[in-house]
């Protein structure tokens, strides 16, 4: 854990500085971590990179070298290296191959820098390995060739819904269809999606880029979140009128989207008429499959989740393979359902949750999110602990 700091290995102590972040910024790759920290404190710099969403430490680093560090990156990034009271963001690509976006705030103890990392052709959005069972991704597939009416994500910031979309967008991605996306920020770089950022800095809003997409011939629009009345009107709109409108909202879980949607002030009969499917979804952990430990359920866990006491499930360890970790990628924990005949009226009759939910459990063996969870803890996908943490305990 402790960094060498030894200036006589080194020809200069600038190729030291050189070397030192190109080792951090390798090795987050290498475990394919979205973030980068670089954290000062009194006497040392915390190196962490989050992996599968949680953070771990890496390395401290002398205190001495944070101010050199951070001026390489300023200058790799494209940013003022003189200006070091006020926050700044640049971008820079690594080995001319992947694009990291950095940004960097002043600290008590100095500058404290965030590098994400963009990987441009993203593994993980394979839709295989989303964490969809077999007979719901051949249902989803089906969904999202609809060529009209409109398909919601749901779920709270870092819930993978954008990496869901953007993994069935990658899909529907063909030289015949214009695809356009408004998001903030662009998360993955699709080849041949027209993705555009959007600027709140010059009111470059959604309902603003919405309305100039409308006027792009598009066929599939990727908003990135209905955020209010305006965003949601126009999108409804645009799914009425022969697109394919995907997008995103804040919601706890998948039935509940359609009343946020009314208290949106959207009419139920432009509702029914437009919603396609609503899908809510959670990220959770995969045990690591090289070193999972099956044991025996206990008891109270057993008792509190209404499970058989002699059941098994899984442990995390950690192993070489996992980074010592115990888990390697993540999983989505999801519900879903489309919406039928039945649901339409439903939500043309003003039916509330209860009503959809029970003809959901009752016609469609519906499962919910904590169900589905349970469904992937039992089989070995993750462990209790994550499923406690990220879904029944995480709201
Ligand atoms: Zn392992």
């Amino acid at each position: 854990m402790d960094n060498i700091f030894d200036y006589d290995s080194y020809d200069t102590t600038e190729n030291f500085i050189i070397d030192t972040l190109d080792e951090i910024i390798n090795g987050a790759i290498l475990k394919n971590a979205s973030d980068i920290h670089i954290e000062p404190f009194e006497k040392t710099v915390r190196v962490r990179y989050r992996i599968d969403g949680c953070l771990h430490v890496i390395k401290n680093l002398d205190i001495n070298i944070l101010d050199s560090v951070i001026s390489r990156l300023k200058i790799i990034s494209s940013m003022d290296i003189s200006e070091k009271r006020l926050p700044q963001d640049g971008n820079f690509k690594f080995n001319n191959q992947i694009n990291c976006r950095v940004n960097t705030i002043p600290t008590i103890h100095g500058e404290k820098a965030v590098i994400r990392i963009i990987y441009a052709d993203n593994k993980n959005l394979k839709k295989n390995n989303l964490g969809f069972f077999d007979n719901d991704l051949a249902e989803l597939e089906k969904l999202f060739q609809s060529n009209h009416g409109a398909i919601i994500i749901t779920g709270p910031t870092g819930s993978g819904k954008t990496t869901t979309l953007n993994s069935f967008l990658r899909d529907l991605n063909t030289d015949e269809i214009n695809i356009m996306t408004v998001e903030d920020p662009i998360e993955n770089i699709i080849y041949g999606v027209n993705q555009v950022n959007i600027n709140t800095k010059i009111n470059f809003d959604f309902p603003q880029s919405l309305r100039a997409i409308l006027r792009q011939d598009p066929d599939i629009i990727m908003l990135g979140e209905i955020r209010d009345k305006t965003t949601a009107e126009i999108a409804i709109r645009s799914a009425i009128t022969g697109h394919l409108v995907l997008s995103t909202l804040h919601t706890n879980d998948a039935i509940s989207s359609i009343m946020r949607l009314k208290d949106m002030g959207i009419e139920n009969f432009m509702i029914s008429a437009t919603i396609r499917g609503i899908i809510s979804q959670r990220l959770v952990r995969r045990l690591c499959e090289k070193c999972k430990k099956k044991v025996k359920i206990k008891y109270d866990d057993a008792k509190f989740l209404n499970l058989d006491d002699d059941i098994f499930v899984y442990e995390s360890v950690g192993c070489d393979f996992c980074n010592n970790i115990g888990y390697k990628n993540r999983i989505a924990v999801y519900e879903y359902f489309l919406v039928d005949e039945k649901i339409k009226s439903l939500i043309e009759n003003n039916a509330n949750y209860k009503q959809i939910k029970e003809y959901l459990v009752r016609e469609k063996n519906f499962l919910s999110l904590k169900e589905n969870a349970i469904k992937n803890v039992l089989i070995g996908n993750t462990s209790l602990s994550e499923v406690y943490k990220k879904i029944i305990f995480g709201e």
